[in-house]
């Protein structure tokens, strides 16, 4: 975010200071393995490749439209060669309530595993290390198989085979891996993506090394995090089974389409009814993980080729799936999500590699950020929140520095409201650890403050909410308000006080729900300030659907 930027319509942006990137490197890294590869005679395996060609790496792997090993279909055709479905195909439920599953997982460890397994869904290959994850990957291709089997004759109207192949790669396996318009792949390749689908031959390959991109989600977040990568490139088969892969869509629809499927695979899985793959609230926040570990870099269009889209475009997409379920998204490709624009306005917004400085004067982070809250709040919406006084933010270094006998929660994470005497109590020790940590940023303080800006709106609006449907509030209402600094092709929203200048960067929005992942509730079902799932949900509602979503809950 930036505090002094042109103001007006169409107004310059050379002076936006924008928020810390510094997760720019981190997205490179996964954006590159998030691999995704498609091809046939139209759609060629360009998604990581030009991403790192325009960040300026040297290109990968360029598959070209050549048949594969001969083992394959004929290119672009409808695979014929895939076994028969399984015979038991559980019901598909309707997408379950992440608030009302509250089971604490053990993630370094992979659940129990159903009988109906097909031990042939992964090719394993010879001398493959033995991963805690392995059985629990094997159940959930198993019900992808099983699943897709009967909602992809539901929903598309068509006949339907499973995936010809899902091989695992690692270092130790021979060469034997098939290639994407090349002769086969290397392990290295697969490295480079993490995971691909490949529609020539009909496969998909993800990447079981040690200490690959996927392995290092399993180890943070356990298996389910692997299993919904699985699930995003099982996706982009029924792309292909759709024919969808061959209409030249832009990356970033069938992308946003594949995270819905996921997403819708993820409830599925989160309602119990798949045998031995049973995500708990910890699986489903490990599923928003992977979506904001596997984005595009900053400063890329969305609708760039190979472009995936941002931390928040994906989550997104994903929260529809697993709210709306398969059919919804398939709808995906006319009716898109809306995106958020991803792009540096600026060569300055570009190159300023740094935060807006930690400060609070002038154009430092907490100087220009309450300035603006108090204008968005007490002077641009001063006839909605007559009762609204502005705020003031003090820093402390401890709780012993707060003197206050209704304090809101929230001051060990950051910032807490002291509603007596209109102060905005900020834990600068927890505030900068955030600003500086890679991934959280700027931003996350932003996030923080808002939210404590918006707790002071529900009292002056005499909101009767509390516990969890209040913080879920503030979530939307912190969301509302970055609608009004979001910048737009033309300028920042209008109408607003001059005097406002701020505008967030991109990155400043995946800052914000990471950092509602952080301070969300440990479990759906605590019902304290809300679980993960749920706090997105909200302050996506406000960034999306502005402040009349928020108005509408209170
Ligand atoms: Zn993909």
């Amino acid at each position: 975010m930036g505090g002094r930027v042109g103001r007006g319509r169409g107004a310059a942006y050379s002076h936006i200071v924008k928020f810390a990137r510094a997760v720019a490197l981190a997205g490179l890294v996964a954006v590159a393995a998030a691999g995704c590869t498609t091809t046939s005679e139209s759609v060629t395996a360009v998604r990581a490749d030009e991403l790192r060609a325009s960040a300026g790496g040297s290109p990968p792997f360029v598959p070209q439209p050549v048949p594969d090993d001969g083992a394959s279909p004929d290119e672009g055709a409808t695979p014929t060669t895939s076994p028969d479905p399984p015979a038991t195909v559980p019901t598909d439920p309707a997408a379950p309530d992440p608030a009302t599953t509250d089971e604490q997982p053990d993630l370094t460890t992979a659940p129990s595993v159903p009988a109906i397994v097909d031990p042939e869904a992964i090719d394993f290959g010879p001398n493959k290390p033995a991963r805690a994850r392995d059985d629990f990957l094997l159940a959930a291709v198993s019900d992808l198989d099983a699943w897709w089997s009967q909602a992809f004759p539901d929903i598309y109207g068509a006949a339907f085979a499973p995936i010809a192949a899902v091989y695992a790669a690692y270092p130790e396996r021979p060469d034997d891996l098939p290639g994407c318009g090349a002769p086969r792949t290397t392990y290295r390749e697969v490295n480079e993506f993490a995971a691909f689908y490949c529609g020539v031959g009909d496969f998909m390959i993800y990447d079981d090394g040690e200490g690959g991109l996927l392995d290092d989600l399993a180890t943070r977040f356990g298996p389910a995090s692997v299993a919904i990568v699985l699930a995003h490139e099982y996706g982009h088969a029924i792309q292909q089974r759709a024919g969808l892969l061959d209409q030249g869509l832009a990356t970033i629809v069938s992308e946003q389409q594949a995270d819905c499927f996921a997403g819708a695979w993820a409830a599925r899985a989160t309602s119990g009814v798949v045998t031995g793959v049973t995500f708990t609230d910890q699986d489903v926040k490990a599923g928003l993980i992977s979506m904001l570990e596997v984005s595009d870099p900053l400063g890329i269009d969305q609708y760039s080729p190979g472009g995936h889209g941002s931390g928040f475009d994906r989550v997104g997409a994903f929260q529809e799936g697993f709210t709306a379920g398969a059919a919804r998204c398939a709808q995906l490709v006319d009716d898109p999500l809306e995106l958020v624009p991803n792009l540096f306005l600026s060569e300055e917004d570009l190159y300023s590699d740094g935060n807006a400085p930690w400060g609070y004067d002038g154009d430092a982070l907490l100087g220009f950020l309450p300035v603006d809250l108090n204008l968005y709040w007490g002077t641009d919406l001063t006839d909605l929140f007559p009762d609204f006084d502005e705020l003031t933010l003090v820093p402390v270094v401890s709780a012993d520095q707060v003197a206050c006998s209704s304090l809101s929660d929230g001051f060990e994470d950051g910032a807490a409201l002291c509603p007596e005497n209109d102060t905005v109590y900020l834990n600068e020790p927890a505030a900068l650890d955030l600003y500086q940590q890679h991934a959280f940023g700027d931003f996350s303080v932003g996030y923080l403050i808002a939210v404590e800006w918006a707790e002071a709106v529900q009292l002056a609006a005499g909101s009767t909410l509390s516990a969890e449907p209040r913080a879920l509030a503030n979530d939307c209402l912190a969301g509302a308000w970055v609608a009004s600094v979001m910048p737009t092709e033309t300028g920042l929203p209008q109408p607003r006080d001059e005097a406002r200048t701020s505008a967030i960067s991109p990155g400043d929005l995946d800052e914000a729900v990471r950092t509602a992942i952080l301070v969300s509730d440990e479990s759906a079902g605590d019902d304290v300030i809300g679980g993960a799932f749920e706090k997105i949900a909200a302050f996506r509602g406000g960034v999306l659907g502005g402040l009349d979503t928020c108005l509408a809950q209170f």
